[in-house]
């Protein structure tokens, strides 16, 4: 039985899209890298683009779950060149501010929808927001600091060569 409103259900599948966008720019930035010969980064950007399609997945299961009906779109083309990790890192944060608007947005919907279970699955959404951009944002410090200094660069592929990849919503990817 269908338990959510069709603007609800609209607004989800738009943001599966988006998750699924930023999953593709996110795999195209660790194939800059890559191409590049830093692997560290290209390891480091595989591991965000593996998160982005489990947020996909998530709202996957949650649209599923009250009855909705989840319909894929095209996924619109990414870009493919970055110069420096740097400014990869200030895309990426830019980035990062637009899915946090679109996740206040649907939130804002689902207030006024009086959908509070939506309400409930978007909080995860928001703190995971913040962490994303503290994240980026640090990125971007650690990537001025050490400017062309190809030593620094070498120490920070190498840093972000150790991320792993863990599953960042168990509870909610059922
Ligand atoms: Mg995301």
């Amino acid at each position: 039985m269908v338990t959510i409103s069709k603007k609800i259900n609209d607004a989800i599948n738009a943001q599966i899209n988006w998750e699924m966008w930023s999953g593709y720019l996110y795999l195209s930035m660790a194939n800059n890298f890559e191409a590049m010969g830093h692997k560290g980064i290209a390891n480091w950007f595989t591991i965000q683009y593996k998160e982005e399609l489990a947020h996909a997945q998530i709202f996957i299961n949650y649209l599923n779950s009250r009855g909705g009906r989840v319909l894929l779109a095209p996924i619109a083309a990414v870009p493919t060149e970055w110069a420096t990790p740097l400014e990869a890192f200030k895309a990426t944060l830019e980035h990062e501010q637009n899915v946090t608007a679109l996740i206040n947005n649907l939130y804002a919907l689902a207030e006024e929808e009086k959908d509070f279970a939506t309400r409930q699955m978007l909080n995860w959404f928001v703190a995971e927001q913040v962490e994303e951009e503290d994240t980026a944002r640090t990125l971007i410090d650690n990537f001025t600091l050490i400017g062309d200094n190809g030593y620094g660069i070498y120490q920070l592929d190498t840093e972000l060569a150790t991320r792993t990849y863990t599953d960042p919503s168990p509870l909610q990817n059922n």
